[in-house]
């Protein structure tokens, strides 16, 4: 299907790093009818306001890109919060959507829904083969129930309800907290404080040696729009750069992009995660889509939004 340009587009968590990047991709595209509530209108939690939301707005296309996210630290410490408040936002927007007869719907999850130890790089059906990283089990059991219920809608209702998994993902709009964020933005925003402080060294959490693939979300939102145009199916789609590099690699780059002279220090103490977590995106590859930004032009790119938007905030 071509998005149908009289109809709405609802994209939910249009302040957020993926979000974002999405509503401006559509308007770059030149899509004016986007349904944009700020979160102060419409809690996505709440099961009667999202169903009151769709049924006074019938959007045609439901971009679900609203989640509570967070790095490693934040999984960790509110694990009732990650698989409350993602099941609870991603049911009440699926179901209203196909209630209120939205045309498709494309629901964004992430890579941790893989098992800890699956095949590297990781194909699609590696699914539900095996535990999950403990450190992140609680949000990849809200995502894995959101792929299942976009299949069981397809199934029951024939809603058409796709997922895609993007790899880990960083840009403008990024979540910067210094403990609660992912690795990419919790090393920029570090070596930006310890070259204003003018500090000698940077603690850069575990070994150095696990391995992480990285995609810019302007390259996400390009990926998720040629998915909603391009593709339909019951399985969940895989989205990623296909380049990994140890997490050594990355705050070597990250620091040599700041302009950081100081020493890396290594926290041992500080969990790694899962060792390696590189996705098999031949499925989408196959369908003709690749991604653009390589990842020194993407921290560049960042590093500036950073600068221009987030260097003062707390
Ligand atoms: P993950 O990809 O789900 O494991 O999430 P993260 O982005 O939080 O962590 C990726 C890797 O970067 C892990 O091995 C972390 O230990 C490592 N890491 C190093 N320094 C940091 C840091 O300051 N913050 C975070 N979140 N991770 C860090």
């Amino acid at each position: 299907i071509k998005l149908d340009r009289s109809g709405k587009i609802y994209v939910a968590g249009h302040r957020g790093l993926v979000g974002s990047a999405i509503t401006a991709a559509l308007r770059r595209l030149g899509f004016s009818n986007l349904l944009l509530p700020p979160r102060s209108l419409l809690d996505l939690t709440d099961q009667s306001a999202v169903e009151s939301f769709f049924a006074a707005e019938k959007p045609a296309y439901v971009i679900l890109a609203a989640a509570k996210v967070g790095g490693i630290h934040a999984n960790n410490t509110y694990p009732a919060e990650f698989i409350a408040t993602n099941l609870q936002i991603q049911t009440n927007v699926i179901h209203s959507a196909y209630r209120n007869g939205v045309v498709k719907l494309l629901f964004l999850g992430s890579s941790c829904i893989y098992p800890k130890f699956a095949p590297q790089p990781i194909p699609e059906s590696a699914l539900l083969t095996g535990p999950l990283e403990p450190t992140n089990e609680w949000y990849a059991v809200a995502k894995i129930a959101g792929i299942k219920m976009c299949q069981a809608y397809r199934i029951q209702y024939n809603f058409d309800a796709l997922s895609a998994m993007p790899t880990n993902l960083y840009g403008p709009n990024d979540n910067f907290h210094p403990d609660n964020s992912h690795v990419l933005p919790a090393l920029m925003r570090r070596f930006h404080e310890a070259k204003t402080s003018g500090s000698k060294e940077v603690v850069v959490w575990g070994s150095g040696a696990p391995l992480r693939e990285f995609l810019h979300v302007d390259d996400l939102a390009d990926a998720v729009l040629f998915l909603m145009e391009r593709y339909s199916g019951l399985g969940h789609v895989n989205v990623g750069s296909g380049k990994e590099v140890t997490i050594r690699e990355l705050a070597e780059l990250v620091k040599e992009v700041v302009g950081f002279e100081g020493n890396i220090v290594w926290d041992g103490s500080k969990p790694d995660g899962t060792p390696r977590k590189l996705m098999d995106s031949s499925l989408l590859a196959g369908l003709g889509w690749a991604p653009k930004v390589s990842l020194r032009d993407g921290l560049v790119d960042t590093y500036k939004w950073y600068l221009e938007n987030n260097s003062k905030a707390p």
